[in-house]
């Protein structure tokens, strides 16, 4: 799951950079109205935590010209205490949900869940190709009955496959999802990440079917 979250107060910003990173998503920051609507235009996020106050372009326009292209990336937004008509004027433009500042982190995350679960593409809450499951919420992944453990890395990756099963995807898609803008990706990253995974979900289960397929020329995909 990757995360747009545009927020000028560097402290709030890099405190739900952190908590969402401890929590496994992968989360881009940008601190101003025009870059974040620029990164909300060209990458494809999950879920977009948008301030209402913020130079250059207020949260407000942002949403507007974010649902006038018709991107429905679920938006949840900041506002400040007791401005009410914000909130309105917030879900008017758009937004899917808001949250009152100061709020607490599981304040955030609570609202981050019922966005995330709502779709975009009808997320659901156990993942499973053949006998692998994915508890994304609890981290908990098994094949059969035997617990997988995965990198904070290892699981983003793993998670997009299963929320795409069936469906080939190139390199630059998975890079784009799983790690962010700004992280430094070799060309073979993506590569080194799979064969990680394979090692922990595939290789070792032997009487079972391997469920990562290579499509050479194309990329990757999980399924049966
Ligand atoms: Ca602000």
């Amino acid at each position: 799951m990757r995360i747009l979250v545009i927020e000028d107060e560097h402290r709030i910003a890099a405190t739900i950079k952190k908590g969402l990173e401890q929590e496994k998503y992968t989360v881009d920051l940008c601190f101003n109205g025009t870059d974040g609507l620029d990164l909300a235009l060209t990458e494809d996020y999950d879920v977009i935590v948008l301030d209402r106050m913020l130079p250059e372009m207020d949260g407000l326009e942002i949403c507007i010209a974010l649902r006038k292209k018709s991107i429905h990336t679920p938006i949840l937004m900041l506002t400040a205490r007791g401005q009410t008509q914000d909130k309105v004027e917030g879900l008017d433009a758009g937004a899917d949900d808001y949250l009152t500042k100061p709020f607490s982190f599981e304040e955030l995350l609570a609202r981050f869940r019922a966005l995330s679960r709502r779709p975009k593409n009808s997320i659901e809450t156990i993942l499973t190709v053949r006998d692998l499951t994915m508890d994304p919420k609890k981290f908990i992944i098994k094949r059969g009955d035997v617990s997988i453990h995965l990198s904070g890395k290892e699981f983003a990756l793993l998670e997009y496959l299963l929320r795409n099963k069936e469906t080939i995807l190139s390199k630059d898609q998975i890079v784009s999802h799983v790690w962010n803008y700004d992280s430094d990706i070799l060309p073979n990253t993506v590569e080194v990440y799979i064969r990680n995974l394979r090692n922990k979900i595939d290789n070792p289960f032997k009487n079972s079917k391997p469920i990562i397929h290579t499509v050479r020329g194309f990329g990757y995909k999980i399924g049966e």
